[in-house]
């Protein structure tokens, strides 16, 4: 059996090495690396991918949630409403500009912030939601645009793990995520679902007024070359790693078919298990499962981790500490949020391997041994 990793981007590559080599020749050729033509190319392909009006390239995925925030105005002394349960990306941007992140409650099945919980969240100093859409299962986003329109609030997608899925309305409109809110940020780390060979991300909006400020935060506040007219910072995809993002976005939907059908096997195996809950999949949503993520009941699950780890077999805790209980935001009175159903999930997850590479006979192999575990204990 080939070696077990909890992402195979090795394999991936492998699979398209002609293509890619080619492409990076040429910009080591063209000697035009930071913006230019290869750079405005992804941009536009992504746009029409994702259905956005615009696509504004930076550096990574925190960044563009930092250039979100700085572009819709908000500042400190706001307050911006999220899951704790997240990477801790989403978040610690708002901290850094002096934003205050009101934690809320996710939705046990989904993983995603709770539409119900936000409203109660809402005071005059609230000027955002951010939605994440962890794992790969889009947040719900029809009733959290409701609430945001309600309250005339902005909306900031995080889309760093979702890339590729498409969210239902009831009225029958579908759109990929992160061409929902106001602005939707997107990474580009080599893990994620659409990942290059280094760090990059993007920001989605239909808006042009937007679409410029991202462009002018991300660019030194410039709107012409050396004239500044907003504080800004430098983020900016490289022309290396863009044009291999243009390859691999045209096999985007191809790589989140073969998650989802690794995610098949996986459910077929532990659904009905009664100390294991397998992944939901919401009906509004095509989940893309950035992760393959369960939620153990009455199992030792350092155990099984260890257990696992000595077969050969990778799997991790996403996220072991909420980001209310992170030391980060002591300061922040991040500690009197009571978040009890997010300690319960932060106690009770683990992620096994997925990735567009996995064969059967590795999969039958994980199963195997989680069921070993699980059910001699
Ligand atoms: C990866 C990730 C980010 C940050 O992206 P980087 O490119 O690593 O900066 C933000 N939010 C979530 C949910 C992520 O998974």
């Amino acid at each position: 059996m080939r070696p077990l990793q909890m992402v195979d981007t090795g394999n991936q590559y492998l699979k398209i090495k002609k293509e890619i080599d080619d492409a990076v020749i040429k910009v080591m050729e063209s000697s035009q690396f930071i913006g230019g033509k290869a750079v405005n190319e992804f941009a536009t392909d992504l746009a029409s991918y994702n259905g956005s009006k615009h696509v504004i390239t930076c550096a990574n995925g925190t960044d563009a949630l930092q250039i979100a925030m700085m572009a819709l105005g908000i500042k400190a002394g706001d307050e911006v409403i999220t899951p704790s349960f997240t990477y801790i990306a989403t978040v610690e941007v708002a901290a850094l500009l002096g934003v205050k992140p009101i934690f809320v409650e996710v939705d046990k099945k989904s993983f995603c912030i709770d539409p119900a919980a936000i409203e109660k969240a809402i005071t005059p100093k609230t000027k955002a939601i951010i939605p994440v859409h962890l794992y790969g299962h889009a947040a719900d986003m029809e009733p959290i645009m409701q609430i945001a329109q309600k309250h005339n609030l902005f909306v900031i997608e995080d889309n760093a793990q979702a890339i590729g899925n498409e969210y239902h309305f009831s009225d029958g409109t579908v759109k990929k995520t992160g061409s929902i809110g106001h602005i939707g940020c997107t990474s580009f780390y080599p893990s994620k679902n659409l990942g290059a060979f280094g760090d990059g991300g993007a920001m989605f909006t239909e808006d042009d007024s937007l679409a410029e400020q991202l462009k002018m935060i991300a660019s030194h506040g410039q709107s012409r070359r050396y004239y500044h007219d907003v504080v800004g910072c430098n983020s900016r995809l490289d022309a290396m790693q863009a044009v291999i993002l243009g390859i691999k976005l045209k096999h985007l939907d191809e790589y989140n078919n073969a998650r989802r059908k690794a995610a098949d096997f996986y459910d077929a195996a532990f659904m009905g298990h009664r100390n294991i809950t397998v992944p939901f999949r919401a009906e509004n949503n095509h989940h893309v499962f950035h992760q393959y993520t369960l939620i153990l009941e009455n199992v030792d699950r350092d155990g099984l981790n260890s257990f696992l780890a000595e077969n050969g077999i990778p799997s991790m805790i996403y996220y072991p500490v909420p980001a209310h209980k992170q030391k980060m935001f002591d300061a922040f009175g991040g500690n009197l949020f009571d978040l009890p159903l997010t300690d319960w999930l932060t106690e009770r997850v683990i992620s096994l391997p997925i990735h567009t590479e996995m064969d059967q006979e590795q999969q039958k192999y994980i199963c195997e041994k989680v069921l070993e575990f699980v059910n001699k204990n």
